[in-house]
């Protein structure tokens, strides 16, 4: 007999954005339950860099992305790597980004992602204070460069998100070490985005996940949702590895996992898995204190209070969550940079984590409802941002259940608008 269980909104997944549309769900007076195959912290929203970028108005899909990515693909050491492999899914995937590569689609985009990512940045600050302390704070993040390309493309993007209203300081050599003394790589000069910040995303998920169940959400662990159930244009609730769970709304909030979701509900959602590396250690006495984006290697360096990490890699290698020793080795020798002290055995002990960027073709959420079911809602698609735009799509989807006006459009968020 199967394990009769009943949820008003049933959330699948237990990473940043499903506890963040809990924990707005629970705050707008819903009784929720969430179900979360791995444990809160083991998904991509633990060991990612942390960055809170309203900077990124340029979206993943943007012009010369795919010129530059092929120029890499033959570079075992490469920051960006696609696993050839026949796969209709991921080449429908590949078909919608480059459709997306225009200066019209990061035209369009750009104030998007800004408006997303600024009510994110204030909605950090009133969670913080709510939950207690996650490590957020507004610290601002340089973005350096050393190449002359590396320039003109800061340069562009500098301009790109000065005319979306940001604020930039553009940086001379000088400018950054004075501002930034705990630098250890190259530098040519920066660009300074201080509306940008960093969490501890670890800590952010945990002081959630507390929260969540002081305040009577059900936060089940380790259970899988295998299929759904459904009658006329609504789920009826969700088939899972401990029984059948019965609800009146689903969210699914599952990551790189939540095309295959989708498609459980009958519904195709372009999302692919984009594999990225971190390596985090006890930061070193006169490190660096501001998050900073090394553009020319595409590796970053976020100081945590007391950790250092260092992330980067794009792989489209599916979920194959291995670490390859070539592509990791970048970042290994950058941590070798700003930890000297650290040994290839303390490395080798950290180890580098992996973990999966849930992708859309055109580098913005997929946010809404189902084009197919009354009472389904997907919140996912965030890519390299998600951290960042979690808090804003849990408060877009609280409104969204209740039936009110949104505080931000979410016509360019929608599901289906890739047909
Ligand atoms: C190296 C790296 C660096 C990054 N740096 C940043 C950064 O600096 N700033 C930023 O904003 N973003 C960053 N990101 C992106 C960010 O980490 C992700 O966008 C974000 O974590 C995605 O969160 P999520 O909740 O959608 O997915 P996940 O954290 O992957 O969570 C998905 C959850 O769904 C659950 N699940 C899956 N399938 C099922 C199922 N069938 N049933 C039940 N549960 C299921 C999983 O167990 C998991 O808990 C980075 C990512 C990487 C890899």
């Amino acid at each position: 007999m199967r394990m009769a269980d009943k949820a008003d909104v049933l959330v699948i997944g237990g990473g940043v954005v499903g506890l963040c549309a809990a924990y707005f769900l629970r705050r707008a007076g819903r009784d929720v339950t969430v179900l979360t195959r791995d444990p809160v912290g083991a998904g991509a929203s633990a060991g990612n860099a942390g960055m809170i970028v309203p900077s990124h108005v340029v979206p993943l899909a943007a012009p010369g992305v795919i010129a530059q990515g092929l120029r890499w693909l033959a570079h075992p050491e490469s920051p960006f790597h696609i696993k050839p492999r026949a796969d209709a899914a991921l080449a429908r995937w590949l078909f919608t980004f480059r459709r997306h590569c225009t200066e019209a689609h990061v035209a369009r985009a750009a104030p998007i992602l800004r408006d997303l990512s600024l009510a994110s940045v204030a909605l950090f600050e009133e969670m913080q204070n709510d939950l207690g302390d996650f490590g957020f704070e507004q610290t601002g993040l340089l973005m350096l460069y050393h190449t002359e390309k590396g320039r003109k493309e800061n340069l562009r993007a500098a301009a790109l998100a000065e005319d979306a209203g940001l604020a930039v300081e553009r940086l001379d050599a000088d400018a950054v070490r004075a501002l930034e003394p705990g630098l250890r790589t190259p530098v040519g000069g920066a660009v300074l985005y201080r509306q940008d910040g960093r969490v501890a995303p670890d800590r952010f998920l945990h002081r959630l996940a507390e929260a969540l169940r002081a305040r009577g959400v059900a936060l089940r662990e380790g259970v899988a949702v295998t299929g759904f159930e459904r009658r006329g244009d609504r789920l009826t609730g969700a088939r899972t590895t401990a029984g059948f769970v019965e609800a009146e709304s689903v969210v699914i909030a599952a990551g790189a996992w939540s095309g295959r979701l989708a498609k459980a509900a009958g519904v195709r959602l372009p999302v692919q898995p984009a594999k990225g590396y971190s390596l985090t250690l006890p930061a070193p006495h006169g490190g660096p204190r501001l998050p900073m984006i090394l553009t020319d290697e595409k590796t970053t360096v976020t100081p945590m209070r007391g950790r250092i990490r260092f992330a980067g890699t794009l792989a489209l290698a599916g979920f194959d969550p291995s670490v390859d020793a070539r592509r990791a080795a970048p970042i290994r020798r950058l941590a070798r940079r700003y930890v000297p002290d650290a040994s290839e055995d303390d490395l080798d002990r950290a180890g580098v984590w992996s973990g999966f960027r849930p992708c859309s073709p055109d580098g913005l959420p997929l946010l809404g409802r189902s084009p197919r079911h009354a009472n389904l809602f997907f919140a996912t698609g965030h890519g390299m941002m998600g951290v960042t735009l979690a808090p804003v799509t849990g408060q877009l989807l609280a409104e969204l259940l209740a039936g009110s006006v949104p505080s931000l459009p979410l016509a360019p968020l929608a599901p289906e608008r890739f047909g």
